[in-house]
């Protein structure tokens, strides 16, 4: 369907649980956590009940996310069972790969078409550093199983100054070397992320051209997202940058958010959602459903409030709790 700003709604990101084996120093705190009660994330049924009417309104394609979606029980049914769901084309999953190499075949051989990767370096102290937890090996090792495999893999990477800056151009080669897209995604200042500095897209791309030589920019659309994408010469993958900050792309937003407990977002940026639990536990039918979902992509925000900080409206929360 199309929201009242005329923009095609198709994609919808779920996260399915705000736990991680991982504590990414952008986006969760080493302690003091709050998780949600158990029995406040949407079970799986729930889910389903959710997707299936967003299907009828126009969603095609869904990302599983999280907090870590590979710690969630069940984690491959409900892959499975999206993946039966009529109108939807397309399941793929953002994970840090920390357990990707014990259930990679099991996600393929259940139907999903891509994994993004999340790795902001390769130095194993720094990766230490920057997500509190000494797992770079076993990240690896999922991302070589997946690849072995044949699932299209994506490298999604976020710059900060001091932190990684001087690693991006070995993240850099894994395009080089192999038929995987690495993206250079911007961070964004939600929650923690408030507390670190960016590396624009353009910094990024200079960076590179200097090692690998000038890019082309493509026009290729890989993917569900905003990424614009270089090719670089003899590199069997390509390089995307998402910058939300530096190259807001609103005007092509194509999606919706749901967070574990059940709150859909109609954009990442504000605080304001639709608690569809309460709703989904009083037996709303699918007819209502349908249309409250309708209701509430037609009036998706325009665009995002990041460069009016003083907005009452921001979100403060981390980005563990909302999915990315
Ligand atoms: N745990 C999974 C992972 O790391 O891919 C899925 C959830 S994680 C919240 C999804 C993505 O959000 C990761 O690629 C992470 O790097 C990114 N992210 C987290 N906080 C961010 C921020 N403040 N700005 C930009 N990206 C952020
Ligand atoms: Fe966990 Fe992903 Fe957030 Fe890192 S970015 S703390 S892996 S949810």
């Amino acid at each position: 369907m199309k929201d009242q700003h005329g923009r095609k709604i198709d994609y919808m990101r779920i996260s399915v649980t705000d736990r991680c084996n991982l504590r990414c120093l952008y986006c969760m705190p080493k302690e003091g956590i709050e998780s949600v009660l158990h029995e406040d994330i949407l079970t799986f049924e729930e889910i389903i009940r959710v997707v299936e009417a967003a299907a009828k309104i126009g969603i095609q394609k869904i990302k599983i996310t999280g907090g870590e979606p590979l710690v969630r029980k069940g984690i491959v049914d409900l892959i499975k069972r999206l993946k039966n769901i009529q109108g939807i084309e397309q399941v793929t999953l953002t994970t840090n790969g920390v357990l990707l190499k014990d259930v990679v075949k099991e996600l393929l051989e259940a139907g999903l078409d891509a994994i993004n990767i999340s790795l902001d370096t390769l130095n194993r102290i720094k990766y230490q550093r920057i997500t509190r937890k000494d797992k770079l090996e076993e990240v690896l090792l999922g991302i070589e199983k997946a690849v072995a495999l044949g699932i299209k893999v994506k490298i999604n990477c976020v710059p900060m100054k001091e932190f990684n800056e001087a690693d991006l151009v070995d993240i850099a080669a894994f395009a080089k070397n192999r038929k995987i897209d690495v993206r250079f995604i911007e961070l964004m200042p939600i929650g923690l992320g408030k507390s670190f500095q960016l590396i624009t897209y353009q910094d990024v791309k200079e960076k590179l051209e200097k090692i690998y030589g000038r890019s082309q920019s493509s026009d290729i659309v890989l993917g569900n997202g905003p990424a614009k994408y270089y090719n670089f010469k003899d590199f069997q993958g390509s390089i995307g940058f998402i910058s939300a900050i530096t190259n807001e792309f609103c005007e092509e937003c194509n999606r919706i958010r749901m967070t574990a407990e059940g709150d859909l977002k109609l954009c990442l940026h504000y605080n304001k959602g639709i608690a569809l639990r309460p709703l989904l536990r009083n037996d709303i039918n699918k007819e209502e459903l349908q249309k409250i979902l309708e209701e509430a992509i037609y009036i998706k925000p325009r665009n995002h409030c990041f460069l009016q900080p003083s907005s009452n409206d921001l979100e403060n929360k981390n980005m563990v709790q909302i999915g990315g």
